[in-house]
């Protein structure tokens, strides 16, 4: 244990301490005690505080007697002389610190002008932690990395990250060197830095780095299940974070400008200390006193000295990463970071499909002897034949063969082709069917990537997720305008087959449905039912894609559900499936009726393809798309709506649905299903049309169609009565909804 760095975080633990009184001796003096003080959007508090002294801070004031706490820990700076056996002086300071950054960071919310803006993006709230904190705790993200400081040149800055990225590492960022942070190198080339790409830069100053530490907190009591409260809980937050919470701190520094005993200040140095309770290690590329491993932790908590290039591995190896990279053949990185990475039009070489030209996918099953394993095929221009900016057509076409595939899984597989190629750094991938749109960046161009590559992504992606169902994979690729066209009227027949496939079906022809907690790693309490004539709400899994993928995985998001004995026939509801609930809801919902909208109506999880609300004036209901940003005659938009129904509970008189089960017969049914419907935006209209005029056919309604009004016709209450007695709807003689 070296005296050094316990004597420069402990100086370090003091001088944020007394800054942080400082702070909060002016934010009270211009606000008062009892002004309020939060992070946006969180049940946690100022988590570091709930965490440490399991206190809910709200006031002001509240902060007086944290930072009371903070300054009890301090321990007397040690004269250098001094040596220090014990790592426990380093802790306290570490605590410490963290409680007076906490400090810091949440006053800038609460006097102003807040913490984020330009790159920086503060705080995350709830929100993003469920649904990215799950994946670090499942093991889809094998740690986190905390990067403070900079590097010495911009391109190492760029293969750090980018080396991070492709082993699925989220990084988060804070703190500079010499006025200049690593973000700030990043901005400069152009790299996308959000939570879509695993990319967060928290803020510039130092103290922003205890986000990450509030975030690993709050990833132990969220997914952790640990409440807080005393010293018994706080040491198992932070056994929990030693245990599977994968994370280190990253301290680079290379100023040529800074002599090199200060490169490390005394506050990097006891923000280090409070990772270090944690039990998340830090790596440096600087030469600074090394900690080695004592009880605490098994392993070392301070490495020095270690060259940028091996950075990462050394990380690794220190903090027992397990990390996969996928090799795929291809020239560019590719890793889970870069899923949600956006390719904008000015840093586009060429794209596909969009509203631009003919584009789509079709996985199909074919005979062994139809597929040659690995083969790649390019029908019409290469990339090296194609024009910068310009829009050209393309075919995938995937044949797969295997003794365990069947039809039915063609379109589960083809579903991932969107993931698949969207992890490759450089490419854009939207939609799915004949409503692809794909962009390869000027980047990936300039670095070799091929159309051809598309293929060597698929084949790579479905031999290693699909091994136990597919045996050969090919990939034909079309770019010829004339070449393209057949296919994709072939295709079309085949997306419209399987819809009539699930079409024929009835809810009371099967013995199960299928459950869905796919959502679950951010909606906690939810549970899609899914039955043959009520797809999940996401418009992504019919009742027979469920039934594939159970098959495909008998451990993954579905299984059968036996119906067992029926409850209420009109609203759906069942026995079985209300006891299957209880349980997958973790006792939140007791039951649910699948056809209703009003009473007990299935709850949603955040990903509803549509909204369906009711319009009390009109005795109807309206459907609104995630694409209509408009605003609908019940006064909200779709984003407001969409706020109000997520999170698995359930809200009577709102129904989150995929847009397959608006032909439903099944369709809200227990309130007298299509006839309630008064408005839908136009394009949804036009896009439902074909199946919709099918089902009003059948029950003679074919006149129905024209009478649902669209945002042309009327965006409040009164146009939409007026349009709707005008047109003569016939919600306005139906039984009364309320
Ligand atoms: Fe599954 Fe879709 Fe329901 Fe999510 S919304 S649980 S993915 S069916
Ligand atoms: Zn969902």
């Amino acid at each position: 244990m070296s005296k050094i760095i316990a004597g420069a975080a402990i100086r370090g633990a003091h001088k944020l301490v007394k800054r942080a009184e400082t702070a909060l001796a002016e934010a009270i003096a211009q606000k008062g005690e009892d002004a309020a003080v939060e992070y946006p959007n969180t049940a946690y508090y100022l988590p570091i505080m709930l965490l440490f002294l399991g206190q809910r801070v709200k006031k002001l004031g509240d902060l007086e007697e944290s930072l009371a706490e903070a300054r009890k820990l301090l321990p007397e700076v040690p004269s250098d002389e001094v040596w220090l056996p014990y790592l426990g002086d380093t802790l306290d300071a570490g605590v410490a610190t963290l409680i007076a950054e906490e400090t810091i960071e949440a006053l800038k919310y609460a006097v102003g002008p807040g913490p984020a803006g330009g790159l920086w993006l503060g705080f995350t709230d709830d929100a993003t932690l469920r649904l990215q904190g799950i994946k670090l705790v499942d093991g889809r993200m094998p740690g986190f990395a905390a990067i403070v400081g900079r590097t010495g040149t911009n391109r190492e800055a760029v293969d750090l990250v980018r080396g991070l990225q492709e082993r699925n590492i989220l990084v988060f960022m804070a703190g500079h060197s010499g006025g200049r942070a690593i973000a700030e190198q990043l901005a400069e080339e152009g790299i996308q830095m959000d939570w879509n790409t695993f990319l967060v830069p928290y803020g510039k100053e130092i103290t922003a780095a205890v986000h990450s530490l509030n975030f690993a907190a709050r990833s132990a009591m969220t997914f952790g299940g640990i409440e807080p409260g005393d010293m018994q809980a706080a040491r198992r937050i932070l056994l929990y974070n030693k245990n599977r919470v994968r994370a280190f701190v990253l301290a680079l520094d290379s100023d040529p400008d800074t002599p090199k005993d200060q490169l490390i200040s005394d506050e990097k140095y006891a923000t280090a200390a409070g990772a270090i309770n944690f039990g998340f290690p830090v790596i440096s590329d600087v030469d600074i006193p090394q900690i080695l491993p004592t009880g605490i932790c098994t392993y070392e908590h301070v490495v020095a000295n270690v060259p940028l290039a091996e950075i990462i591995t050394r990380s690794a190896e220190v903090r027992g990463l397990t990390i996969k990279i996928e090799k795929i053949p291809i020239p560019v990185p590719y890793g889970a970071g870069f899923e949600g990475e956006r390719v904008r039009r000015e840093d586009m070489f060429v794209e596909f499909g969009g509203k631009y030209t003919d584009a789509f996918e079709l996985l199909r099953m074919k005979h062994p002897a139809e597929v040659e394993d690995g083969k790649i095929e390019v029908v019409g221009p290469e990339i090296d034949a194609m024009e910068q900016g310009k829009a050209y057509p393309l075919a995938i076409l995937v044949d797969v063969a295997g003794r365990q595939f069947q039809e039915d899984f063609e379109s589960v597989v083809e579903r991932r082709i969107h993931e698949f190629i969207s992890c490759a750094n450089g490419i854009f991938h939207m939609g799915q069917r004949a409503i692809i749109w794909l962009r390869i960046s000027k980047d990936a161009q300039r670095k070799g990537f091929k159309i051809r590559h598309f293929g060597e992504i698929l084949v790579a992606k479905i031999h290693n997720e699909f091994s136990t169902i597919i045996d050969r994979v090919q990939v034909k690729l079309i770019t010829d305008a004339e070449a393209v066209k057949k296919p994709m009227e072939e295709a079309r027949a085949v997306y419209s087959q399987r819809d009539d496939r699930i079409a024929g079906m009835t809810d009371e022809d099967v013995e199960d449905f299928y459950s869905c907690v796919l959502c679950q790693s951010y909606a906690p309490n939810h549970v899609c039912i899914v039955t043959p004539e009520r797809l999940g709400l996401c418009g992504a899994y019919t009742w027979l894609d469920c039934k594939a993928s159970h098959q495909i995985n008998a451990h993954g998001p579905n299984e059968p559900v036996k119906k067992g004995e029926c409850l209420d026939p009109v609203r759906g509801q069942w026995k079985n499936i209300n006891d299957y609930i209880n349980v997958k809801s973790n006792g939140n919902l007791e039951r649910f009726n699948a056809y209703s909208i009003l009473e007990e109506p299935m709850t949603s999880c955040g990903c509803f393809e549509c909204i369906c609300a009711i319009v009390p004036e009109a005795n109807g209901v309206l459907i609104v798309d995630r694409d209509y940003t408009g605003m609908t005659p019940v006064g909200m938009k779709f984003s407001t709506l969409a706020g109000q129904i997520g999170g698995g509970t359930q809200t009577p008189g709102f129904v989150g649905i995929g847009k397959l089960y608006i032909s439903s017969p099944k369709f809200i049914s227990a309130e007298g299903g299509i006839e309630r419907v008064v408005w839908m935006p136009k394009a949804l209209k036009e896009e439902v049309a074909g199946r919709l005029q099918e089902r009003l056919k059948k029950i003679g309604r074919e006149d129905l169609l024209d009478k649902i009004a669209t945002e042309e016709d009327a965006e409040t209450p009164d146009q939409l009565l007026e349009y709707l007695r005008k047109a003569g709807h016939p919600a306005l003689r139906m039984d009364p909804l309320l």
